[in-house]
């Protein structure tokens, strides 16, 4: 005796066709619109709380927003200098509103004059107890080759004879903008430093 079995699973091609554009018409119709990203929301946590950078850069612009020159004067560029520090100019501007008597509290030398070879030794001891790291900007002609004075026998042709110079600020004196411009320069130099040494 032949036994029929329940057909109810089994479906005809029409009815198989119908059920497939049904599921796809459903999908289609939820699909008019891209999906959102759903880690979108990081972009903004991240941008509000997160702040990624180097510690080369970290360290330099440090350094550089908070030079503190040394006290050395030996010549009439002094002058300029001092406007620079003055309210016109404002050094301070640029982070390097304390003058250190002391070169072990200092990390930059402005050589603002004429060096003599007798004040040669002084100012080297000077630069030798400043702080590592330590820059220095050779101002003026004098600083720079021994200006007006270079064929004397008692001026040094410049402050790089004894203590290395990192700019040089031209002038005879170099106006205060001058300068100022040299001080940026400088920390141009700072910030392309590297400190953290890879091995
Ligand atoms: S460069 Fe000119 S202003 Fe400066 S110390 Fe020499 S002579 Fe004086």
């Amino acid at each position: 005796m032949e036994v029929s079995r329940a057909r109810d699973y089994v479906y005809s091609d029409s009815e198989l066709d119908q059920s497939e554009s049904k599921v796809i018409e459903e999908l289609k119709a939820g699909a008019m619109e891209p999906l959102s990203d759903p880690d979108a929301w990081l972009d903004e946590e991240l941008s509000q709380n997160i702040l990624l950078t180097t510690a080369d850069w970290l360290i330099n612009w440090g350094r550089r927003s908070s030079l503190w020159p040394v006290i050395c004067f030996p010549a009439c560029c002094a002058f300029e200098f001092i406007s620079v520090m003055g309210p016109r100019f404002d050094m301070s501007r640029f982070g390097m509103e304390i003058l250190r008597a002391s070169p072990r509290q200092a990390d930059v030398l402005i050589t603002a004059g004429t060096l003599t070879w007798k004040m040669a030794p002084n100012v080297r001891r000077i630069y030798n107890q400043m702080a590592e790291p330590k820059w220095v900007i050779a101002m003026g002609a004098c600083g720079i080759s021994g200006g007006i004075f270079r064929s004397s026998y008692n001026v040094v042709p410049g402050y790089n004879r004894i203590i290395p110079v990192d700019v040089y600020v031209p002038g005879c004196p170099p106006r205060p903008e001058a300068l100022l411009h040299g001080i940026q320069m400088l920390q141009e130099k700072i910030a392309k430093r590297t400190n953290i040494i890879k091995e």
